[in-house]
C-alpha cells in the first residue's frame, strides 16, 4: 500500500486504541462521534493552521474529551490532537471497537488444535481442550473476519485432522499469518499463564500477539518461547502456537471459559496482527 494510505490507516488506528483517559470541563467528555464527512483532517491544534497529523474518513468513531470553539479535542500518540466538530455526529450506546477493513487483503490460518480421536488436555471438571479450543477459535476466525481478514480454519468441527494435513492447508494458501490456538495443562493446579510458541519466521508475530494477549487478557503473560512444533517448522508462513491459559487451573479455567475471556482473546489476536502487519 502507498505511503499516505498507511499513514491514514495508522492514525485512525491509533486513534482507537491510543485513546487515553483524560480531564476535561466539558460535557462532551467521553462520548462516540462518527465522522459524517468523506475526509476529515486531525491536526495538532485547534485551528486550520494547526499541524496536520492524520486523518479520519467517513463512519470512523473517535471518543471526544472536550471541545474549544469548533474543535473536539481526542488523543493520538499520547498527544492532544483536534478535529472540527462541525463533521462529527454524536454516536448514542455504541461501543467503539475495531476499525473496519484494516485486515483486508490478508489471509490468516487458524488452526483449532486437536479434535476428533485427539482430545488434546484433559482438564478440571472434565473438560476437554479440543472442545475449549473450538469455541475460542470460531470466535478469533469471527473477529478477523469482522476486521476484513480471509480466514481459514484447519477444523470447523470436531474433526480429527493430521498435523501434515494442517500445514499443507497453511501451505497451499498464500497466508500472512498461522495461528495455532492450544490450552495448556500441568500435574499442578496452581501454574497458569499465557504464551506463545513460534520456531523461527513467527517470532515477530509471536511477540506481536503475546504482547497484546497479555495487554488484553487478565492472566500471568508466561512470555515467547521458541519451540520446534511441525505445525511450525514446516510452515512456510510466519506460523506460532498460543496457548491461552491452562485448563488444569480451577481458577483459570472458570475465566477461559467465559465467553468475556473468548471475547478479548478474539480482540488480543486481531489488534496483535494489525500492529504485526502495520509496524
Ligand atoms: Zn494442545
Amino acid at each position: 500500500m502507498d505511503y499516505i494510505k498507511r499513514i491514514t490507516i495508522l492514525a485512525i488506528f491509533s486513534l482507537f486504541f491510543m485513546i487515553t483517559t483524560a480531564i476535561s470541563a466539558h460535557a462532551k467528555t467521553g462520548q462516540t462521534y462518527e465522522v459524517n464527512t468523506d475526509w476529515l483532517n486531525i491536526r495538532n491544534g485547534p485551528s486550520n493552521h494547526a499541524e496536520i497529523v492524520g486523518k479520519l474518513k467517513k463512519g470512523n468513531q473517535v471518543r471526544i474529551f472536550g471541545e474549544i470553539s469548533g474543535w473536539a479535542q481526542t488523543y493520538y500518540n499520547g498527544e492532544a490532537v483536534w478535529i472540527a466538530s462541525n463533521h462529527l455526529v454524536p454516536k448514542q450506546d455504541k461501543e467503539v471497537f475495531l476499525p473496519d477493513g484494516l485486515l483486508t487483503g490478508y489471509t490468516i490460518v487458524i488452526d483449532p488444535g486437536h479434535g476428533g480421536k485427539d482430545p488434546g488436555a484433559i482438564g478440571h471438571n472434565g473438560v476437554l481442550e479440543k472442545d475449549l479450543i473450538l469455541v475460542t477459535s470460531k470466535k478469533i476466525a469471527e473477529q478477523l473476519t469482522n476486521s476484513g481478514a480471509t480466514v481459514i480454519l484447519t477444523r470447523a468441527d470436531d474433526s480429527f485432522v493430521p498435523l501434515n494435513d494442517r500445514v499443507a492447508i497453511s501451505n497451499k494458501s498464500e497466508t500472512d499469518a498461522f495461528i495455532s490456538i492450544h490450552f495448556n495443562a500441568f500435574p499442578e493446579d496452581y501454574v497458569g499463564g499465557i504464551n506463545t510458541y513460534y520456531y523461527q519466521s513467527g517470532h515477530s508475530l509471536a511477540q506481536h500477539i503475546q504482547n497484546a494477549l497479555s495487554q488484553e487478557v487478565p492472566l500471568r503473560n508466561r512470555g515467547v518461547i521458541q519451540s520446534n512444533y511441525r505445525v511450525l517448522r514446516d510452515n512456510k508462513s510466519p506460523a506460532i502456537l498460543v496457548e491461552l491459559g491452562f485448563i488444569t487451573n480451577t481458577t483459570e479455567l472458570v475465566t477461559l471459559q467465559s465467553e468475556s475471556y473468548q471475547d478479548k482473546v478474539a480482540r488480543a489476536i486481531t489488534l496483535g496482527l494489525i500492529e504485526y502487519f502495520w509496524e
